[in-house]
């Protein structure tokens, strides 16, 4: 026998958290079938920075209702989402002056607080940074960073209070898609079946389509983070960076750490397999960051480094996500491949993927902004800056 819902969504990521809680709340009796646990996956391991700095007004409008729910997310979610407000400051070089500047004027027109500022006044807002070479920056207030568990958690649970169950520890092993217009899974243990299911299995997304024969081009990338315990004197939280000259980001951290990454497009090639790969972060790599983050925070010399780890993007031709029906006519939805920069997008795209499965005549964000096609269509979305992640 199997149960009968609604909708299915696979992966209890924060992407399909935030969908099971939008479509149940519309009064869908919906499942989330999940692997592991709530949030296993990229996730659970995000730098959760939630900024707005986009080069495309879609995504940008995206980021900022995204950045709305965080500021209250007890309200519009209920529980926490640690959301921390420090700014959010995006240093650039000469060559990218000019994409800072269209990409502030568009996002200033969208209603996102942002201002192009120069290399001293950056200082104001973080005095320890060396600005030396940056020719310019912007700076967004409102922005900062969450508590990626906790967010996710909070968004299971309110889909809970909506009477949507969520199956742990079950991997969906078979998708059958049928004539009748129902889409059946199956796990060792469990059968479901609904007209409606979306694969949001995150890494693992083309795995999951590949159990209909359909090739989706999101690659498992390995990337990792690294943390610094800043000197004595310097504990108070610093604002979010995004070093466009040294391709690093780096955030505030608990205890006075400093977490720093990489944004850099070549991570891209680092494909692994999500099921096996080293979780440990590499000295190699803890070193070179670090040298990196001196370059710009001078005072991480001092630092004692507290470790690192490795964990998955989900990387795309584009580096933007793809949100389609799968087979056409199907009921079978995917919305997978954030490449690295998703977190901060979920709440608006569990508003996305319900209006889409459910054929909303004026969606709030129109999917066909990554649709599928989009890339034999020989239209990626392109974006001012050849920084992956950056939007
Ligand atoms: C180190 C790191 C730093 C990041 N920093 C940021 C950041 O600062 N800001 C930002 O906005 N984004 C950031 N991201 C990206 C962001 O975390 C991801 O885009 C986002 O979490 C993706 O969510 P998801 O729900 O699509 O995927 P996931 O969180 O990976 O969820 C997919 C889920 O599907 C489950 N699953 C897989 N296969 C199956 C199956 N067969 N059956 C059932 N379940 C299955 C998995 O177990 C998993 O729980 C970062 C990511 C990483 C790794």
């Amino acid at each position: 026998m199997s149960l009968t819902f609604d909708a299915i969504i696979i992966g209890a990521g924060i992407m399909g958290c935030s969908t099971a809680y939008q479509l149940a709340r519309r009064g869908l009796k919906v499942a989330v079938v999940e692997k592991t646990h709530i949030g296993a996956g990229s996730t659970g391991r995000s730098s959760a920075i939630i900024r707005q700095h986009y080069s495309n007004e879609f995504t940008a409008r995206m980021a900022l209702y995204s950045l709305r729910v965080f500021q209250n997310f007890d309200d519009a979610v209920g529980g926490e989402s640690g959301f921390t407000t420090t700014g959010f400051l995006v240093l650039v070089p000469e060559r990218d002056v000019e994409g800072l500047k269209a990409n502030v004027a568009m996002q200033q027109k969208v209603g996102i607080r942002t201002e192009i500022i120069g290399p001293e006044a950056a200082r104001e807002y973080m005095p320890a940074l060396e600005v030396g070479d940056i020719v310019a920056a912007a700076w967004e207030p409102e922005s900062g960073y969450a508590d990626p568990n906790l967010t996710v958690n909070s968004f299971a649970d309110a889909a809970r209070r909506h009477k949507a169950r969520i199956y742990q520890d079950e991997p969906v092993t078979g998708v059958t898609l049928g004539e009748d217009g129902i889409v059946r899974l199956e796990s060792k243990r469990e059968r479901w079946e609904a007209p409606i299911v979306v694969n949001t299995a995150g890494p693992w997304a083309a795995r999951v389509a590949q159990m209909v024969g359909v090739e989706v081009p999101i690659n498992p990338c390995r990337v990792q983070v690294a943390f610094f315990r800043r000197p004595p004197g310097h504990e108070a939280p610093h604002p979010v960076v995004a070093d466009f000259i040294n391709a690093t980001y780096f955030r505030d951290e608990t205890g006075g750490q400093t977490l720093v990454g990489l944004i850099d497009p070549s991570e891209a090639d680092n494909v692994v397999d999500p099921d096996d790969y080293k979780e440990q972060v590499d000295n190699e790599f803890v070193l070179d960051v670090g040298e990196k983050l001196v370059r710009r925070y001078p005072i991480i010399e001092e630092s004692e480094s507290t470790g690192g780890y490795a964990a998955l993007y989900a990387i795309t031709p584009d580096w933007h996500p793809i949100v389609d029906e799968l087979v056409p006519g199907s009921g079978f939805y995917i919305c997978a491949g954030f490449s690295g920069h998703g977190f901060k997008l979920g709440p608006a795209v569990g508003v996305m993927v319900a209006d889409m499965v459910l054929k909303e005549s004026e969606p709030q964000f129109d999917h066909r902004f990554f649709r599928l096609r989009r890339y034999e269509e020989n239209e990626p979305i392109r974006g001012a800056y050849e920084y992956s992640i950056s939007g």
